[in-house]
């Protein structure tokens, strides 16, 4: 281990124990999320989007306060920041980034891909939106307003994709299959 791992472990325990102290957390709520953020995955997610696509006031909830429709599905958020829904349209495409560093919608999602973190990711998210889809092999046509969304530790966001052409009539289940994780944060849009 080295000297900066050792001394971030003695800051780590000495700042849970604080937190302790002061009643804010407790040691017992720390494993909890814990365990909930390692049992993450974007199959929660893609239950939320799935779930969106054929119910209407779902869809509305998620909108409006996407830790509450979390929790609807028994997703377990407790502990964690607030979770905003971009709503992608025909018209408008949402991409979510964290320029500082690797703020990601994990409750829903799961921990942050590799990519997601990387400095190239963050660095051309912002510069060149339209050429990092781009690379990722996402079509996104000339009239479609690109927005690009900032992560923060404060505000987590996920993107509602629009629903593929020749997914009429899929139940759930079907739909939710579909939906990846970079659907979710923008990089990539679901097909049928
Ligand atoms: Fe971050």
């Amino acid at each position: 281990m080295s000297v900066l791992q050792a001394d971030s472990d003695k800051l780590l325990t000495a700042v849970a124990r604080l937190l302790h102290e002061k009643n804010i957390v407790s040691p017992d709520e720390i494993t909890e999320r814990r365990a909930f953020t390692d049992a993450a995955n974007p199959g929660q997610g893609a239950r939320m989007v799935a779930r969106a696509w054929v119910d209407a006031e779902y869809r509305a909830l998620m909108l409006a306060d996407g830790a509450k429709a979390a929790e609807a599905l028994d997703i377990p958020m407790r502990g964690m920041p607030p979770l905003g829904v971009l709503e992608n349209t025909p018209l408008l495409h949402h991409l979510v980034v964290c320029t500082l560093c690797s703020c990601y919608p994990r409750a829903v999602l799961g921990y942050p891909p590799f990519w997601f973190k990387s400095a190239a990711y963050r660095a051309k998210a912002v510069r060149d939106p339209r050429g990092l889809l781009a690379d990722w092999g996402t079509r996104i046509q000339a009239e479609v307003q690109v927005r690009v969304v900032d992560s923060t530790a404060d505000y987590r966001w996920m993107v509602l994709p629009v629903r593929p052409v020749g997914t009429e009539g899929w139940d759930e289940a079907r739909l939710a299959k579909i939906v990846r994780d970079g659907d979710m944060i923008g990089v990539t849009v679901p097909s049928a």
